[in-house]
């Protein structure tokens, strides 16, 4: 074996569980311990500057600059008794994780002297050089400024020596650089295109909230192993490699026991996410060999998904302290399950009113039928954009490949509830939805079972599926920022519900009773959406590929061109109407995607060909080299009947020939063609023409792990994946 491979493998197979520090006390003793909390904006403010923040927190009042250096006083005091040394606006631009930039607190004091500072203006307000990241051609290079601005929604919190800010990120023109902006406006949109529709029920309603539960799903390498393979390195994915005989087929890891190491770095994680206010909740083993899974308890949607960006980084760092690298890739091996971060959706009212759970009473479940049927409308409508919500150049390896989510957003929602639907087409508009007991049914009536949360089944070959009290949101990315998902989510819901109210109240302006009116209105909906969005089969077959596509449901896998979605007539309309996005912003947004996509894909390619030549090629030919001098020394030995004994060993020479000479033309052919694509002014048909260059790795691959299954485990340069998938 080569020798650097060799010793990588035994070593990490040696390695034991790192122990853990574990924190004295409950969790909840030190549960938000590193979070500026309420609890502490209560300890460390003024009560005028508590009550202040608190409006600003929960009603969006504005923040005026006396109070905010108080709350930046405040918030110093308590950082530096954590040791904070400095400070960073934490912001989410259109690249992959986080980004910061670390100021210390440190200034003169004007007597000659130092002194730690932190005024409101630093707190709310910051100007990072913003000129490196991407922008879609937002910021011309002559105004490469843009501003960060605290979201007072989300709490400050420490990481090591840093008091991080959450903020937004914004060009000085006033476009959205970052995630969080648009997901804030289409939380806003959606609360304000509900509360109207709530209020027809109960007239305290002010606001609605959304709600997510997300699921993380990653692997876990050993560290030594993953330095040995570039493509891992660099792409965070194996370019090759051939199948292990074991992989998932025994069905043996999911939520089997999980491995020492891996343990201790699960609690690891999970202290560090605790003492940042995280409620994590669940973790297990996955269906892949090496790949886990972590979900905290539900939460307000914007902070949920700041948690989820602040666990990666932390599940990225604490990894290296347990020898491991996590891998949040969604395809980083082939022929085994790949990683999605379902995102479980669910919006509810500031009176504490489930919007999407059945309630007690047939007012409460009508409620619930017209926000349930409206989510499955924006869903079928906006079809296209919700796909390009959650597609990236990482995702394409996970969608369609006959596992997870297929590539068309189809919405599952169980017996019961299509029951519920079909039940309603066929009843007077004025027939109440009861929840049946277990006795019987009462004839007429339209019923949702009790214990329902507990009956929903089950398909996990939906991309949208309802879960009880919840939508699962199944076709997001593990490495993606849930927040693309959820702004285009709460966005098109928040455009069909503005719809449907109008419908309703034109039916009661024609004098009919509100039950009624809204009835009357859903009746066609819910027709359509079982005609067209709603699928219970299976989603991975070829013939729900060929119906789905008849139903008019987007059907498209190429990823550059489902962007086109974002910036098409109906969804510009959508998003512009609601304010989530300017044209302007959606025009630029797809630069960056169809930029990020080239440059992946550009990534995988140079990396394919290097380690082709570098590295496979050279340890094929090398064993082709001891074939023939075995067949010489037969030869020399054996002259009478040297070529039979010799048979298995030319089969292999020319096998070797003929996949060396294929791989190499067609690594030349890949470099040709990144050439030509290199030459495309437009960025749209340059991604285009990076999606054939993607396509073409996958061949050079396969004559790759053709060449594994023949060469001399010895001579195999590379960490097999049977040494890299079951060790841990
Ligand atoms: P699964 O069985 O789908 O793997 P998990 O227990 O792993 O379920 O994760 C379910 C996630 O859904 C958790 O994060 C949970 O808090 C979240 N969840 C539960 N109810 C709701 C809700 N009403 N809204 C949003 N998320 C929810
Ligand atoms: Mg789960």
């Amino acid at each position: 074996m080569s020798k650097l491979r060799f010793d990588v493998v035994q070593d990490a197979f040696k390695k034991k569980a790192v122990p853990v520090d574990l924190p004295s006390g409950k969790i909840s003793d030190f549960f938000g311990e590193l979070v500026f909390t309420r609890d502490k904006m209560r300890r460390y403010l003024d009560a005028e500057t508590f009550r202040k923040i608190i409006d600003c927190v929960d009603n969006g009042a504005p923040l005026d600059r006396p109070t905010a250096d108080k709350v930046a006083e405040g918030m110093k005091t308590w950082a530096m008794e954590h040791g904070v040394t400095h400070i960073t606006h934490w912001f989410q631009p259109l690249t992959e994780g986080t980004a910061e930039k670390h100021d210390s607190l440190m200034e003169y004091d004007g007597q000659g002297g130092m002194i730690e500072s932190f005024d409101g203006r630093s707190l709310v307000q910051q100007e990072p050089d913003a000129s490196s990241f991407p922008n879609g051609g937002i910021r011309a290079t002559f105004e490469a400024r843009g501003y960060t601005a605290w979201d007072p929604t989300s709490p400050v919190f420490i990481q090591h020596d840093t008091l991080c800010i959450p903020t937004v990120f914004i060009a000085y023109t006033g476009e959205a650089l970052d995630y969080k902006t648009p997901l804030k406006k289409a939380i806003k949109a959606l609360s304000d295109a509900a509360v109207p529709l709530c209020r027809l029920f109960d007239e305290n309603v002010k606001r609605v909230y959304s709600y997510l539960g997300w699921e993380q799903e990653y692997f876990l390498v050993d560290e030594d192993l993953y330095a040995a393979r570039q493509d891992l390195m660099l792409t965070g994915r194996t370019l090759m490699g051939h199948a292990s005989s074991k992989n998932q087929q025994l069905d043996d890891h999911y939520f089997g026991a999980i491995p020492s190491r891996v343990a201790a770095f699960m609690r690891d994680i999970e202290i560090a996410g605790y003492k940042l206010g995280i409620p994590l909740k669940t973790r297990h083993n996955e269906v892949a060999p090496n790949q886990f899974e972590l979900a905290p308890i539900y939460g307000e949607a914007n902070l949920a998904n700041d948690q989820n960006q602040i666990m990666m980084n932390v599940m990225n760092s604490i990894a290296r302290q347990h020898g491991f690298v996590v891998l949040f890739h969604e395809k980083p091996f082939e022929s085994i399950n790949g990683s999605g971060k379902h995102n479980n959706w669910s919006i509810g009212t500031d009176t504490g009113t489930m919007l999407l759970a059945p309630g007690k009473d047939p007012d409460s479940n009508l409620r619930f039928v017209a926000f349930f049927v409206n989510v499955l409308a924006a869903v079928q409508k906006y079809n296209s954009v919700l796909k390009a919500s959650i597609a990236s150049a990482t995702n394409a390896h996970r969608l369609g490949a006959n596992e997870a989510p297929p590539a068309i957003i189809s919405a599952f929602l169980g017996k019961t509830m299509t029951d519920v639907l079909h039940k309603l087409l066929t009843v007077p508009s004025d027939t109440p939805i009861v929840i049946a007991g277990k006795k019987g049914h009462s004839l007429g009536l339209v019923e949702i079972p009790e214990l329902f949360i507990d009956n929903t089944d089950r398909n996990r070959t939906s991309p949208f599926a309802f879960t009880g009290n919840r939508f699962e949101f199944r076709a997001v990315g593990a490495s993606a920022n849930c927040a693309g998902a959820l702004t285009t989510l709460c966005a098109a819901t928040a455009d069909q519900l503005l719809d449907f109210k109008a419908a309703v109240d034109r039916e009661m302006a024609a004098g009919k009773a509100r039950n009624i009116a809204i009835m009357d209105t859903l009746k066609p909906i819910i027709a359509s959406i079982l005609d067209v969005v709603c699928f219970e089969g299976n989603g991975y077959s070829e013939a729900w590929r060929k119906e789905a596509g008849r139903r008019g449901l987007d059907t498209e896998t190429n990823v550059p061109r489902m962007f086109k979605a974002f910036t098409e007539q109906k969804a510009a309309d959508m998003f512009t109407r609601l304010g989530v996005f300017s044209r302007k912003e959606l025009e630029a947004r797809n630069e960056v995607r169809w930029e990020t996509y080239i440059k992946k894909v550009q990534i995988e390619a140079r990396v394919m060909g290097r380690m082709a030549t570098n590295h496979i090629l050279p340890a094929a030919l090398e064993y082709q080299t001891r074939l023939l001098k075995n067949i010489d020394l037969l030869r020399n030995t054996f002259p009478e009947n040297w070529e039979s004994l010799s048979a298995t060993q030319t089969g292999l020479v020319k096998r070797i020939s003929t996949l060396v000479s294929d791989i190499t033309v067609k690594v030349e052919a890949m470099v040709e063609a990144r050439k030509k694509a290199n030459k495309i002014e437009d960025d749209y048909e340059r991604a285009l023409s990076y999606h054939d260059i993607a396509e073409s790795l996958t061949a050079i691959r396969k004559s790759i792990d053709r060449l594994e299954e023949i060469t001399d485990n010895d001579l195999w340069p590379l960490p097999k994946y049977r040494e890299i998938l079951f060790i841990n």
